[in-house]
Formats: C-alpha cells, sequence, structure tokens
C-alpha cells in the first residue's frame, strides 16, 4: 500500500472535515426504509435541531445533495429575468452566485472587495439607497476559500429594510460561529453538514423564511417538479404533514447529520463558537509567530473556521502540501477554487479539528512542510504562541461545555 492509498492522519482542510466516531457511529446504523416511523421522527427532528443552530423558527428543507444544490435551489426559485439583485462578492462563492444570477437574466449590481476583506455594510446601504429596484441581496457569510467573514448582522436587516429577500451562504459558518437567521431577517440560509458540524457532505441545510416562499409561489420560473425545487418540499413534505417525502432521502446522511446535531447541540452552540474561535486564534498567534503572513486584512475579518495563510514568494503551494500530506500524514488545504487556489495555505479547523492541540499539530505540519522547501519558519515560537491561546479553558473534548 502506498501513502496515497491512505487517509491522512489528520485533517485539517476547508471540508470535507474528519467526522467526530459518534457521527461515524451514525453513519453506521442500519439503512432504514424512509418510511418507518422512527426515522420519519429522526428526520423531523433533524429538522428541529437544524432550526436550533439556524436561531429561526423558519421552515427547514433539508435537500439530498451537497450545499451547492440548496444555493443553486435558491438561486434558480428567487431570481426572475430582468429582476435588479445586489451581489456581494469578497470571494470565490459570491463571485460564482453572481454568474448564476447573470445567466438567470438578473441585472446584477455587485459590490466587490479584495478577496482578504469583509464587505463594509455603508456601501451595502448605499447601493440600497441609490438602486430601489434591488429585490434581493446575495452573500457569503463565511467566504472559505479565502478564510474571511461578513458582517451579516448588518447586511441582513439593511436588506430587510429596503424590501430585498436575501439568499446566503451561511455553509461553512454553520455550527461554527452564530448564524443568527431570525434576528437577522434572513430570508434563505444555506449550510452545509461537512464543515463545522463535522458531519458527512450531501445535505444541503437550508432555511426558508414566509416571504421566500411567497416569492418562490409567485415566481413562474422557480423550479417545480425537479430535485432543484425548494416548491417540491413544501408541496409534499411540509404540506403532507412531514409524512411524504417528495423523492427518497439520504437516509445514512441523516442518520450521520442527527448524530453531529446532537454532539454539538449536547455541548452548546456558544461553546462551539468559543471553541472554533479560540482554535482559529491559536492559529493566527502561530502563524505570526512563525514568521509567516495572514491572508487576511485583519483579525475582524478572519474565519472562525479556516486560517489563510499567504504562501511565501517563489513557492508552489501544490508541491508542499503533497509534501506534508505524504511525509507527515497531514491533510492542509490550498485555495481550493480560480484565483485563490495558489495563493494560500490554508488550515481548517472546522468542527472535530477545532479542539484539543489539533492547531499545534497543524502549524507544526505546515512550518516544518516549508522549512523542508527552504522557508525559515520557527516552529517552537509558532507552537508556544498557539498554546497561550489554547491555554484558555474552552472545553476541548467532546461531550459537555465547561461551566
Ligand atoms: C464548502 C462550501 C460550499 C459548498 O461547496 P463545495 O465546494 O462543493 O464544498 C459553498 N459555499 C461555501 C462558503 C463553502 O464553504
Amino acid at each position: 500500500m502506498s501513502s496515497n492509498d491512505r487517509m491522512a492522519s489528520f485533517t485539517y482542510t476547508g471540508g470535507p472535515v474528519a467526522a467526530s466516531p459518534r457521527t461515524l457511529a451514525g453513519l453506521g446504523q442500519p439503512i432504514p426504509y424512509e418510511y418507518e416511523p422512527s426515522f420519519l421522527n429522526r428526520f423531523r427532528d433533524v429538522e428541529r435541531k437544524v432550526a436550533e443552530v439556524f436561531e429561526t423558527d423558519q421552515d427547514i428543507v433539508l435537500m439530498q445533495g451537497e450545499a451547492v444544490l440548496g444555493l443553486e435551489a435558491a438561486a434558480k426559485g428567487l431570481c426572475r429575468p430582468g429582476m435588479t439583485a445586489l451581489n456581494l462578492v469578497s470571494g470565490i462563492f459570491g463571485k460564482w452566485f453572481g454568474d448564476w444570477m447573470r445567466a438567470l437574466g438578473v441585472e446584477v449590481i455587485e459590490i466587490e472587495v479584495e478577496w482578504n476583506e469583509a464587505i463594509d455594510p455603508a456601501e451595502v446601504q448605499k447601493a440600497l439607497d441609490d438602486n430601489p429596484a434591488i429585490e434581493l441581496v446575495a452573500v457569503v457569510q463565511s467566504e472559505t476559500p479565502s478564510g474571511t467573514v461578513n458582517p451579516m448582522a448588518e447586511i441582513g436587516p439593511m436588506a430587510n429594510k429596503a424590501g430585498a429577500l436575501t439568499i446566503v451562504d451561511a455553509v461553512s459558518a454553520f455550527g461554527g460561529s452564530p448564524v443568527r437567521t431570525s434576528e437577522w431577517e434572513l430570508d434563505i440560509t444555506v449550510a452545509g453538514a461537512q464543515k463545522c458540524l463535522g458531519g458527512p457532505p450531501g445535505v444541503a441545510l437550508v432555511s426558508v423564511s414566509d416571504r421566500a416562499w411567497a416569492a418562490l409561489e409567485a415566481n413562474p420560473d422557480a423550479p417545480r417538479s425537479s430535485y432543484l425545487s425548494l416548491l417540491d418540499w413544501k408541496a409534499s413534505w411540509i404540506e403532507s404533514g412531514r409524512t411524504k417525502f417528495p423523492y427518497t432521502v439520504s437516509v445514512s446522511d441523516i442518520n450521520g447529520i442527527d448524530a453531529a446535531l446532537d454532539e454539538l447541540l449536547e455541548e452548546g452552540l456558544e461553546a462551539s463558537f468559543a471553541r472554533h474561535d479560540r482554535a482559529a486564534r491559536a492559529c493566527r498567534a502561530g502563524v505570526r509567530a512563525m514568521g509567516l503572513d495572514l491572508w487576511a486584512a485583519s483579525d475582524e475579518v478572519a474565519s472562525h473556521g479556516v486560517t489563510a495563510v499567504t504562501v511565501p514568494d517563489g513557492l508552489d503551494n501544490q508541491v508542499v502540501i503533497e509534501h506534508v500530506r505524504s511525509a507527515y500524514g497531514v491533510m492542509l488545504s490550498d485555495g481550493e477554487h480560480a484565483d485563490m487556489k495558489e495563493r494560500v495555505f490554508r488550515l481548517g479547523h472546522m468542527g472535530p479539528a477545532s479542539r484539543s492541540l489539533n492547531p499545534v499539530v497543524a502549524l507544526t505540519a505546515l512550518g516544518q512542510g516549508l522549512a523542508d522547501f527552504g522557508v525559515s519558519t520557527d516552529i517552537g515560537a509558532a507552537v508556544e504562541a498557539a498554546m497561550k491561546v489554547l491555554e484558555e479553558p474552552v472545553d476541548a473534548t467532546a461531550g459537555a461545555a465547561v461551566s
């Protein structure tokens, strides 16, 4: 068996992330018929738990495909040719969303910032004031490829006040930092299970407001009788009193996600947010102490889930990442997509990777990997700096929060 046939011992990526033993046990349960009462109850429970993490009483739709399915369903459901939308771009996923909307015939007004920065809410307010035709605002809460976050608490209410609906990509925020769907007045919010929840990729977790349902129903172009249809879920599942699925659901994924949600909610959302924040601060402290540059322009815009590190001049990050994987069994990420791919290393600290001393392992792997290519990195200083942060008493073991 070569090292290419084995999974790395440590996974610190932008997702999917390594699942916890409890989640793996959930995934390994027997595969039930989807209409067994016990599974129907579990599916409804998962919806309730997802709503708890979204901090909302909106309807939850669990679409059976990777999070991109939920994003595409939201775009196709709410967009109409000739409508005006505001797209906020601080990275790849925001850029893609604009392309989708333009392909659907939408007049897209775009605010784009450098991909190491966050959207400025004052600019959003100005665009809304200047363009009363805006019916839709699209934004990515956590731009995973760039390791940055946007100020949703300000952007959501602004859009709502201007009479616009919001589509929010909260895929990598969910479970690792607050997604206050109701308080922030968000309309369609999409998350994935394979990021901070530490679940399997394969289900899109979608929260839909009453206003968004009304807009979907009023849109003749919204997908119907389609895998991309949110309305099918409403007509079949919700309106049957949650007894009839529109199609067979991914039962094993739901079992795994249920276990991951139990683990998260037993620990408590705030404890999980604190754990992710602490891992992120430890990584940033370590990167600085090692003498490397953080990609994010400031700590305020840096992500809770991944720490992006600027690739030192003259170095090929692909070669370093492959070396770190094969020599040390540690899987790190690059910038993953298009323009970001070659520019950063990403140390992922989502889900189980935010626990314990994982940030120290990630920092050590990056530091040693770079040193092996002649970059001078002070690994000892990085470990010390990270440990200063990790000494803080957030319970990093599985289970209950420290009181
Ligand atoms: C992971 C992620 C998605 C889903 O995209 P994949 O590349 O298919 O995993 C969408 N948006 C954001 C912000 C993500 O982090």
